[in-house]
């Protein structure tokens, strides 16, 4: 057993809104039994309304048509955050109340979903909504968890942002927001906000990252962009940094091609981030460093190598999340241009350290200093966390989180 003190944490890919949005939302992440999340529900929404629920993993089990119009009006999310399924109940509901009725037969469509997924994450925030004291609470949250800083890589609206500028909370958060709330932004909002975000495919949970090969369901992936929409899109933003979520080789390889090709024709290359790169290859990795862009990967993401392997191959399984590649062989510099964070799955101290230090795979490992480096603030003065390694329960423990 190791005593160490680190410093709090910025988590550079998190959803401070989604959380405070889906705070209140029964949530299906712990639940591997499909009997226990139906009583869940039945239990906590409400027929009353539109309901949200979070956190459905479907490597645990998957809904009948016929469980789920049983349920109170319902959309439940996928636990990636991508991909939805909903009832009759919430269908009806959302067209009697909602301006655009007529996007909800839209959504029953998994890769329409895909495609306009910030558009579908915004709806299900707005049915929720976000108040101040789900603001102040997710804060707190967050706190609690380790967690000072953040990088909120979903701002749903001008409204939020408000809310914490009013609660003081803006030095502590950089948002993103995409392209349609971008747009919408005040001249000086629209300096004020990180950069912006875009999605180059999707996730693992619904099967919609785009891998090289297929799933082991013979599923295939989306890619959100053709390759010249995407030039066109990078060429003609208003902002000049953004964030591509970028999960599988695929994507990734478009992502950074269309960068090398911009830049060998001498057009400006905006600063770009790569959201995750779970299956970058060397080869990638390499062009991807010599065009200066920054990869923000989440450790916990390690797990997919142990969870997702009813759906990958062994294959990709080992590929996931290749940190020593990237820091030994490429590279990548944590705290430069190798950032850290959790996606919210889940948040905190604990769940980081331990899939940074003891993951399923050797070639998933970060050491202690790479993890500070990478996944902490650099101003010590701030507060630290005293934790407790146990290199041979492979356990990570909070002793005490100081502020
Ligand atoms: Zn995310």
């Amino acid at each position: 057993m190791k005593k160490e003190t680190i410093p709090l944490l910025h988590d550079h890919h998190a959803h401070v809104s989604g959380r405070a949005a889906y705070r209140d939302c029964v949530d299906l992440s712990e639940v591997k039994k499909k009997e226990k999340a139906i009583s869940m529900i039945n239990r906590d929404c409400s027929e009353d309304r539109i309901n949200v629920v979070k956190g459905w993993n479907d490597s645990y089990y998957s809904f009948e048509v016929k469980e789920i119009d049983e349920l109170p009006p319902v959309f439940i999310w996928n636990i990636s955050g991508h991909g939805l399924i909903f009832n009759e109940k919430a269908e009806s509901r959302f067209k009697e109340n909602f301006d655009n009725p007529q996007i909800i037969n839209k959504m029953y469509d998994p890769e329409w979903v895909e495609q306009n997924l910030l558009k579908v994450s915004k709806l299900m925030m707005k049915i929720e909504g976000i108040t101040a004291s789900k603001i102040q609470d997710t804060y707190d949250f967050l706190l609690e968890r380790g967690i000072y800083e953040t990088d909120d890589m979903l701002l749903p609206s001008t409204d939020t942002l408000k809310i914490v500028k009013d609660l003081g909370y803006q030095e502590r958060t950089n948002f993103w927001a995409d392209l349609e709330t971008f747009g919408g932004l005040s001249e000086k909002a629209k300096d004020e906000i990180e950069g912006i975000k875009l999605f180059a495919d999707g996730a693992l949970g619904p099967r919609t990252a785009a891998i090289k090969e297929r799933y082991l369901d013979g599923s295939d992936g989306v890619l959100i962009y053709e390759k010249e929409d995407l030039k066109d899109t990078l060429n003609g933003l208003e902002k000049d940094k953004i964030s591509i979520h970028a999960i599988g080789d695929r994507a990734i390889d478009m992502v950074v091609n269309i960068l090398a090709k911009m830049n060998k024709e001498g057009l400006e290359i905006p600063e770009t981030r790569i959201e995750h790169a779970q299956f970058i290859d060397k080869n990638t990795a390499e062009k991807a460093k010599s065009l200066g862009i920054t990869l923000s990967m989440q450790p916990n993401f390690s797990l997919d190598s142990v969870h997702y392997s009813d759906r990958l191959s062994e294959k990709y399984l080992k590929m996931n999340n290749p940190f020593r590649m990237l820091i030994d062989e490429v590279g990548f510099i944590p705290g430069e241009d190798l950032l850290l964070g959790s996606d919210g799955l889940p948040y905190g101290v604990k769940d980081a350290l331990e899939s940074s230090l003891f993951p399923e795979y050797d070639t998933q490992k970060l050491t202690l200093e790479e993890f500070i480096d990478g996944y902490c603030v650099d101003r010590k003065e701030i507060g630290s966390v005293q934790i407790i390694i146990d290199e041979a329960k492979r356990e990570v423990f909070i002793e005490d989180i100081e502020t």
